[in-house]
């Protein structure tokens, strides 16, 4: 498997006498190419090919005997995948590959790994219990469907702590049953150690989970004993939709709302509609759920309401509290609602609280007092954040480090000012306010701590404390005696010129509320200085409904997803000059491409041209990456297909150009 663009593919081979028995579409061979030998996989079996006989080379050898790799429909969606998201087959393929595959090529022996042994964590009983009556209506149509094997897609649009997951589990119960597989996506696993759990108590052995802890010996383990049937139910992040599971009935999507199931190396797939696809392909069920559903799901899945928790508590009171006007740092009210969670720790009960801040490090950028010098990456064009722990100031986008500087390299000043604060500096500040006497411990959850699941083990385990950290801590945590959230600068996400800001705020809001008051009351203080936001208002009022319905009004009139469809190229160069010169031929070839498409006889509804809707935008100019420069092109079209049929020929046409050579160029449809 090799995964160079040139290499298009697929390549016609002789199949020689003695691998006809064991070969069969979706099998593993090793073949020459060239002067190596790479990986292959079998997509189709002919009796004759359009290359001459005696230029046919044979395969060297079959990789594994039994069952082939791939089932045929695991091909179709490698084959769907690298069309949908301008990639090539070879790299759809190698998702679906068994892991590690072009390693084991290496040709280092398979030593036998023991399957990973799952440890529940956490603890959540309820053996579950007779449904309620919004629960019970939002399994049928999933059992509906299973029963008559035809594909379906449901949104589950339920509240925290309101059931969701024992849907999920009765779905997978009906779909196993039936004698067929299940797929169930979570978010990140170690953050979501608890339905990992719920799930392999409910089901033992027939679950395998795949996570990124796992070597990958482990990993290829739990690979076969999916293909082969011994385990009928993966749970895994975006990955795991790729599990090699025949007949698979249900495919659930846990937070679907969250952007890690988009995947940012190429193909940039996205987990979601992969998901979509995948169900399609096998008259599965989706089954995707969330607190907070993206505009674009609400538009494209009928949806059932989990409209309150089981247990009957009320959400927490959410408060906004308004930073204009008030020194940075934490608001009087929320220094003294900490208080309290302190003062209920020392009573005996327990006190605990939950702080959001989504910026890492100690501060966000350095400069000269004197001379206003600001440090900044030599690769790319940002500030360098102190960490001050580490005693390094680092770049958040290539991973370039620096000493702390003690002076200016500039004009020689050692008045060094530090900007802002992140997690590091306010895990710091908390500990010394509130954790004088070692009562009250302040754990941090951010990418620059260790395995964050023994962050929240830990978190767990104390009696009283704080967790403060990115949006890691808004994931689907469930401790019950964490009474007070808080999220500072609720309003930075919404400052990112991206038109997803206020989905984003909004869905990191509601849930962070939603970790608050699981087990007693709660209580929820948003720090802002923009208190009258739509995302802001609505998350405070536990008003998805209205938030969801405002934001489909405002990307319909301003023809954003799910009106429109969004494709970005990207092309970056050691020179500005030629990365731009890219980007302008990639606009030049799509508004031609896309024109000529247009003129084609369209099947569009008579009366309504979709196509003159099509928008190429940019060439726009992004920040330096890595020591390149970079330009940006997108388009926003109206009809999917052509536009992306359109995107990638141009794209494969002008990296095949010599003028070009020098520039790479990506493109990622549905950028997140
Ligand atoms: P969500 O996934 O929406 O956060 P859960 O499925 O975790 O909600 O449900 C919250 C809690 O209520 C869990 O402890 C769960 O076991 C329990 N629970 C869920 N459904 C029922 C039910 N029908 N009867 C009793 N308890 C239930
Ligand atoms: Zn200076
Ligand atoms: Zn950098």
């Amino acid at each position: 498997m090799t995964s160079t663009r040139a290499v298009r593919g697929p390549f016609d081979y002789r199949l020689p006498e003695e691998l006809r028995a064991g070969v069969h579409v979706g099998s593993m061979l090793v073949v020459p190419f060239g002067r190596r030998e790479l990986l292959g996989v079998v997509v189709g079996l002919a009796e004759r090919s359009e290359v001459a006989e005696e230029r046919l080379l044979a395969p060297l050898r079959a990789i594994d005997e039994g069952p082939p790799a791939l089932n045929a429909e695991l091909l179709a969606l490698a084959r769907w995948i690298a069309a949908e998201y301008c990639s090539t087959l070879a790299r759809a393929l190698a998702l679906v590959l068994p892991p590690a595959a072009a390693r084991r090529l290496s040709g280092r022996k398979r030593r036998a790994v023991p399957p990973a042994r799952h440890v529940p964590v956490g603890a959540s009983s309820a053996h579950a219990a007779t449904l309620t009556a919004e629960q019970q209506a939002a399994l049928a149509p999933v059992t509906d469907a299973l029963r008559a094997r035809r594909a379906e897609r449901v949104l589950l649009h339920g509240v925290t702590g309101s059931g969701k997951t024992e849907v999920y589990l009765q779905a997978a119960r009906a779909a196993l049953d039936q004698g067929r597989g299940v797929i169930v996506l979570v978010p990140e696993i170690a953050l979501t150690p608890q339905i990992v759990a719920r799930f392999t108590r409910r089901f033992g052995d027939t679950v395998a989970v795949l996570h990124s802890r796992l070597t990958p010996g482990q990993r290829y383990a739990e690979w076969r004993r999916l293909r082969e049937g011994a385990a009928r139910v993966c749970v895994g992040p975006r990955s795991a939709v790729f599990a090699p599971i025949d007949d698979l009935g249900l495919i659930v999507l846990d937070e679907e709302h969250d952007a890690s199931y988009k995947h940012e190396g190429d193909p940039r797939y996205d987990a979601r509609d992969v998901a979509a696809e995948r169900a399609r392909l096998g008259d599965a069920v989706l089954l995707a759920g969330s607190a907070t559903p993206r505009p674009e799901s609400m538009q494209r899945l009928p949806a059932r309401v989990l409209s309150r928790r089981v247990d009957g508590r009320p959400l927490p009171d959410v408060q906004v509290l308004d930073m204009r006007g008030h020194a940075p740092g934490l608001h009087p009210h929320t220094l003294h609602a900490l208080a309290e969670v302190r003062a209920v720790g020392r009573s005996g009960a327990a006190g605990k609280a939950i702080v959001l801040l989504n910026r890492r490090g100690w501060s966000n950028f350095l400069s000269c007092r004197d001379c206003g010098h600001v440090w900044s990456c030599p690769d790319c064009d940002v500030a360098l954040v102190l960490h001050q722990a580490g005693g390094y100031v680092a770049c958040h986008h290539c991973g370039h480090r620096e000493p702390v500087p003690a002076r200016c390299g500039d004009c020689g000043s050692s008045a060094v000012a530090r900007h802002g604060a992140g997690t590091e500096r306010l895990q710091h500040d908390l500990a010394q306010v509130f954790d004088d006497d070692g009562s009250f411990p302040v754990f941090r959850l951010d990418a620059d701590v260790g395995p964050s699941a023994s962050v929240l083990a830990r978190f767990e385990a104390a009696k009283s404390g704080a967790l403060i950290g990115t949006q890691m801590v808004a994931k689907g945590h469930d401790f019950p005696d964490v009474s007070l959230a808080v999220v500072l600068d609720a309003d930075a996400t919404l400052r990112f010129p991206d038109f997803r800001a206020e989905e984003r705020t909004f869905a990191l809001i509601a849930q962070l509320a939603g970790r608050a008051g699981r087990g007693g009351k709660g209580r929820v203080l948003v720090q802002t200085i923009a208190p009258e936001a739509r995302a802001i208002v609505h998350a405070a009022s536990h008003d998805s409904h209205g938030f969801l319905a405002g934001e489909l009004q405002r990307r319909r009139a301003l023809r954003y997803p799910p009106f429109s469809h969004l494709i970005r190229v990207v092309c970056s160069a050691e020179s500005a000059r030629a990365a731009g010169s890219a980007a302008d031929a990639v606009r030049t070839q799509l508004l031609e491409c896309l024109s000529l498409a247009r003129a084609a006889p369209s099947r569009a509804p008579a009366g309504r041209d979709p196509s003159s809707e099509t928008a190429v935008l940019g060439p726009a100019t992004l920040f330096r990456l890595r020591g390149r420069e970079r330009a940006v092109v997108e388009v926003k079209a109206a009809e999917r297909r052509p536009a992306v049929r359109a995107t990638g020929q141009v794209v494969q046409r002008l990296a095949d150009a010599r003028a070009h050579a020098g520039v790479s160029f990506s493109v990622d449809v549905d950028p997140q």
